[in-house]
């Protein structure tokens, strides 16, 4: 009963009867030289080898999976994405999953893993949480190396003349150091670390100025991992990384620094997915783990190009709701990866639905208010007004969504009947799914439902092509799939906007929106599906390796805080079995 036990808990008992990895590998069709294997529970697998031998489309259908605008607790995503792998898995299907690699950061404040929950999770839990098989680490090592390269070469610049650095053979590169764009990495939420001095002390000691941390899974090259098609495209997008400005105002980039090639070098083995499993053993790829917002917040492209060969059904999650993770999900991965899906599956729970109808604002760490305990069929109905937002955005990509009920035991049968009529009135399919409760068997319905959804002749088609002038890009996104009634540009983004529009390299860059998913408009406190707004731009951001223009309508933190209950006050080790707890 999972209303009873943790997550590690389940964890664990699951863990008792999984699948030897190679097992599970060989199940799949993959060949023993194809995985490079670390341990028994895991395996990475060789992508290079796996798409020489299986050139071509894969064939599994593509299904993603999103969610209305969550509350700050999350609506389920990852846990519904387990849970139709393993629903999938109760009807017979041969199902792949696809989901991202957890940073420290959250694992050990608030929001943990992220790896499902209750009977619908992806296992073994331990080894997920912690570290992984060290993407993240090489990440952090190639992130550091550049800004090694870049202060080094400050100082050199600073303490040489023009002579010594010839004898070097090293070209002034006149780094403006007011305009160094990149921080340092670590993979924790270490607020202190946000803004530093460094370079204190004498002339060996490296150049005084200003400069910071970033979260490491808010790196371009976390970025650029989630969109890289393969070891050549990786080396070439970090090389176009530009880290600085230099006193003329050009950028400076990592192969201006001649460190491109070890920062790949680094980040070699990155590019190989992980494979684990489902408490009910089927398999799931985890790789890559962007921020949502300055990227497309959402496992690799190769992790799907890959599951795509192996299954008939390939499940990803696209984070955050469906006017950000759904939009980038279709507009920039989809563009990146050549796969078009073949079904959408939009979460919604009652306890998102009330907040949306105007019940009392839902927090981490405060008690749940009755309301969202007890029946409340107005609550519910006025909330599906958000719903219907979703269900249209996922409509004009020309796929019918499944509203997927994600179903809680505090949910009344009636509560869920007011979905299902919205859901049909949209002409959505829709299913309730219990895989929380009762795992794969409790998703039947709503593996049925995608099957139906995906043998449907689909009309995916993106939202704006390449050509599309950027300006409009943004008001087409603002209008069509936010509901704003229009977009402002503040001065700083309308210069931006007259340079991209000069810069041939823009147009073939995809649009990255930077807004928060807490509302559907740009503020967070407004729920349902707020009308009569514009939404504000400040300004446009230019990640040249990842290929992504990033138009800002919210606030960009890529160094989150840690508070004051953070989960790592509840996590151990048990002495004498060395098993860890308390992870979820
Ligand atoms: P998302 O991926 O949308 O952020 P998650 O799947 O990570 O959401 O779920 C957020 C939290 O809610 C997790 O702790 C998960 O265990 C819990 N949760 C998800 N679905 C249910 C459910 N049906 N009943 C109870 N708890 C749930
Ligand atoms: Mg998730």
């Amino acid at each position: 009963d999972p209303t009873k036990m943790k997550d590690w808990e389940i964890a664990q008992a699951a863990e008792e009867r999984m699948i030897p990895i190679d097992r599970l590998a060989a199940d799949i069709g993959l060949r023993p030289e194809e995985l490079i294997p670390m341990g028994r529970q895991l395996t990475k697998v060789d992508h290079r080898r796996v798409l020489e031998r299986m050139p071509g489309a894969g064939s599994a259908r593509y299904i993603d999976v999103t969610a209305i605008t969550p509350t700050p607790l999350g609506e389920g995503k990852t846990t519904t994405t387990m849970g139709l792998v393993q629903g999938l898995g109760a009807i017979g299907k041969r199902p792949v999953g696809a989901i991202r690699q957890p940073s420290s950061g959250p694992t050990f404040n608030i929001k943990g893993s992220a790896a499902g929950g209750g009977l619908a999770q992806c296992i073994p839990l331990t080894p997920f949480s912690l570290g992984l098989t060290g993407d993240i680490d090489a990440m952090t090592n190639a992130h550091n190396l550049a800004m090694t390269a870049l202060t080094a070469r400050m100082q050199h610049e600073h303490n040489y003349d023009d002579a010594r650095l010839a004898r070097a053979n090293l070209k002034r590169l006149d780094i403006d150091p007011g305009q160094v764009h990149w921080k340092w990495a670590i993979d924790f939420c270490a607020q202190a670390l946000r803004n530093i001095t460094i370079g204190q002390g004498g002339k060996m000691d490296g150049l005084e100025m200003d400069s910071g941390f970033q979260i490491t899974v808010s790196s371009e090259l976390m970025a650029i991992l989630a969109v890289a098609r393969d070891l050549k495209d990786l080396r070439e997008r970090i090389a176009k990384i530009v880290l600085a400005t230099d006193r003329n105002g050009r950028p400076v980039t990592t192969a201006d620094l001649e460190v491109d090639g070890a920062m790949t070098a680094w980040m070699r083995n990155t590019l190989d997915p992980t494979l684990m499993q489902t408490v009910e053993g089927q398999p799931v790829f985890v790789h890559a783990g962007p921020f949502a917002n300055i990227a497309i917040g959402q496992s690799s492209v190769l992790a799907d190009r890959l599951g795509s060969r192996l299954g008939d059904y390939l499940v990803t999650e696209s984070g955050f709701g469906a006017d950000i993770g759904f939009e980038k999900f279709w507009n920039l991965k989809c563009r990146y990866s050549g796969l078009a899906p073949d079904a959408v599956v939009l979460v919604a729970t009652i306890r998102a639905l009330k907040m949306h109808g105007g019940g009392p604002k839902v927090k981490p760490g405060l008690p749940l208010d009755d309301v969202y305990k007890e029946e409340n069929l107005e609550l519910v109905e006025r909330g599906c007004r958000n719903l219907a937002a979703h269900i249209e955005t996922v409509k004009r990509s020309g796929v019918r969504p499944v509203v997927c009920l994600n179903g809680f035991h505090t949910d009344t049968a009636a509560e869920r009947e007011v979905v299902r009529k919205v859901a049909e009135a949209h002409d959505a399919y829709f299913a309730v799914s219990e895989h929380w409760l009762r795992g794969g068997e409790g998703a039947r319905e709503l593996a049925e439902a995608v099957e139906a959804a995906a043998e449907e002749p689909g009309d995916f088609r993106f939202l704006y092509e390449l050509e599309t002038p950027l300006r409009e890009r943004i008001e087409l996104i603002a209008r069509d799939i936010y509901g704003a009634d229009g977009v402002t540009f503040e001065p700083l983004a309308e210069e931006k906007l007259a340079r991209l529009e000069n810069d041939p390299e823009a147009r073939s860059m995809g649009t990255c929106m930077v807004k928060t998913h807490l509302s559907l408009s740009h503020d967070p406190e407004l729920k349902g599906r707020p009308a009569g707004w514009t939404l504000p731009v400040r300004d446009i951001l230019t990640y040249r390796g990842a290929g992504f223009l990033v138009p800002v309508a919210g606030t960009i933190k890529l160094l989150p805080g840690t508070g004051s209950n953070p989960a790592y006050r509840r996590i151990d080790v048990d002495p004498d079995t060395g098993k860890v707890e308390g992870l979820f």
